[in-house]
């Protein structure tokens, strides 16, 4: 049984401006405070491992199956039981895969969607573990709504995502999915219009949420 959640900001022990369930460690938070959040996630989904990236804004997707490393990616996949993958993200988007045998957990904000890694963690599903069937849910992001962008990213992106001068990073992401036939929930959540989540280009310094999946035995 495949499972997932996605965290909001509330019911850790974080302070401000970290209040209060921030799980990432790099975002200048008090360890033990993130230590303690990562263990509370654990007992609320019931799953000892949680594995976590060291989140680069890059395409690269790493196989994973060793609980006790955090590997310099962008995506999570494995076919294992009872190990959790984990993305952190205050505006970009988590993204959530499951199929018959492999699961995978992608970070997918402009930088990563631009460089297509929803695509090419679909292709790998399917090339690696012979998967047909798969299905996404959307975690909260940026909204089109608050993602203005300068003149200089808005060049480089495909105009098909440009909305006056704002970017629609999700219409990117829900492309990738379409284009495999891969159905997808989607969050319908801008996080830089609701406070419950936390967001980089509302407040800055602040914490990040969780998007995690995982196979229970
Ligand atoms: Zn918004």
């Amino acid at each position: 049984m495949i499972e997932h959640l996605v965290t909001d900001r509330w019911g850790g022990v974080s302070q401000a401006p970290y209040h209060e369930f921030n799980i990432a460690h790099h975002v200048g938070d008090d360890p033990r405070c993130v230590e303690r959040n990562r263990e509370l996630l654990k007992k609320t989904i019931g799953v000892e491992k949680i594995i976590f990236a060291n989140q680069i804004h890059s395409d690269t997707i790493v196989y994973v199956d060793d609980p006790s490393l955090t590997p310099t990616c962008d995506g999570l996949i494995t076919d294992k039981t009872d190990i959790a993958l984990a993305i952190m993200s205050a505006d970009c988007y988590g993204v959530l895969l499951k199929a018959e045998h492999a699961i995978a957990a992608l970070h997918a904000g402009r930088a990563g969607a631009m460089k297509g890694i929803v695509s090419k963690a679909i292709e790998m599903m399917r090339e690696d573990f012979g998967e047909e069937k798969i299905e996404a849910i959307i975690s909260p992001g940026i909204g089109v709504c608050c993602y203005e962008v300068g003149e200089e990213i808005l060049s480089q992106c495909d105009p098909v995502y440009v909305r006056g001068t704002h970017l629609d990073i999700k219409a990117m992401i829900v492309d990738q999915l379409k284009r495999y036939g891969v159905e997808y929930h989607d969050y319908g959540i801008c996080t830089c219009c609701n406070p419950d989540y936390y967001s980089y280009r509302r407040e800055g310094v602040t914490g990040r949420f969780a998007s995690v999946i995982w196979r229970r035995a």
